[in-house]
């Protein structure tokens, strides 16, 4: 079987260590299995992007010895920022197949409105969709509208390599998500969906903070026609304070110069014990122990884990 794996960092701030397991995880695992492994900039929030994180992100990978397929015979890496008319040629199909609709509320009226808590918040109440004006001609709003998927009262499972089996519901946990602000920026479910898709992703090795996406991201695939990958989800890097590294709890950026111990770092991370000598290696010795090395049954099966040697 092919296997194509891939590493898609937000460019909202340098590579810290958290971003760091998630690449070299993905990485080993697509390696070890012989697949391709591709890097996709995901910069669709273009207002929470940081200037030039997008260009220091894909340099400090090349310094750490990634080494990443071209995404296709034009560009070494996809910008999500590009994509938007494919984006709105998959929310075009929604609509026509009438699984999403237009929502207008603005985050007060949402606020103010009768809402039941899910996991990520509240539960948008449908107001948009049980309009009765609305009902008629939901596509036909005035001013700018958000599109929300309609989910379903029904478990959507699936076996996650690391975590064992997750089950959501997703009228209950999440309610009718946003594929489309009203801000006309498409959102991360939907962008992540369609170039899963059409870059033939079949290994989505990430952070276990995207776990609860995952449901909406599969729900999404089923709407769409798409395959759905296969899922290994590794535990997120807190510090001693059970934060998670980002730029708001001040996690460093990581620095090439000491490459070789922050893969080591990385892989005693993973729970892929490599021997201490291996600190010491050529950042491609390193490597070259990491592929051959990697076990994917054992990292830990946890959502977080404190790492607190950084
Ligand atoms: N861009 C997302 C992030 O940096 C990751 C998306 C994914 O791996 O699906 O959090
Ligand atoms: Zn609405």
């Amino acid at each position: 079987m092919q296997y194509i794996g891939r590493f898609a960092p937000s460019p909202t701030g340098p590579l810290h260590f958290g971003s760091l397991v998630a690449a070299v995880a993905s990485y080993c695992d697509a390696k070890y299995n012989q697949g391709k492994w591709l890097v996709r900039m995901e910069d669709v929030d273009k207002p929470r992007e940081l200037v030039g994180a997008a260009d220091d992100i894909l340099r400090t990978l090349e310094a750490f010895g990634f080494e990443w397929d071209d995404a296709d015979v034009s560009s070494s890496v996809v910008f999500q920022s590009q994509r938007s008319d494919i984006y709105e040629y998959y929310l075009d199909q929604l609509k026509r197949d009438g699984y999403i609709y237009a929502c207008t509320c603005s985050r007060k009226e949402i606020a103010d409105s009768a809402t039941i808590a899910g996991i990520e918040g509240a539960i948008y109440p449908k107001t948009c969709l049980l309009k009765p004006a609305l009902q008629v001609s939901n596509m036909q709003t005035n001013g700018p509208a958000a599109y929300r998927a309609m989910v379903l009262d029904k478990n959507i499972s699936f076996m996650d390599a690391i975590q064992g089996e997750v089950k959501q519901n997703l009228a209950i946990d999440i309610g009718d998500f946003i594929l489309k602000r009203k801000d006309g920026l498409f959102a991360y479910q939907l962008a992540v969906v369609v170039d899963d898709a059409l870059q033939g992703i079949t290994h989505i090795v990430r952070g276990a903070d995207l776990l609860n996406s995952t449901p909406r991201q599969i729900y999404l695939q089923q709407l769409l026609g798409f395959t759905t990958p296969h899922y290994a989800h590794v535990p997120v890097v807190v510090n001693a304070q059970g934060e998670k590294l980002s730029k708001q709890t001040f996690a460093k950026s990581v620095t090439p110069e000491i490459a070789p111990v922050l893969v080591f770092e990385a892989l005693c991370f993973l729970g892929q014990n490599p021997p201490a000598e291996t600190k010491n290696d050529t950042l491609s010795e390193v490597w070259d122990w990491a592929i051959a090395n990697w076990r994917l049954k054992n990292i830990p099966r946890q959502k977080l884990q404190t790492y607190n040697t950084l």
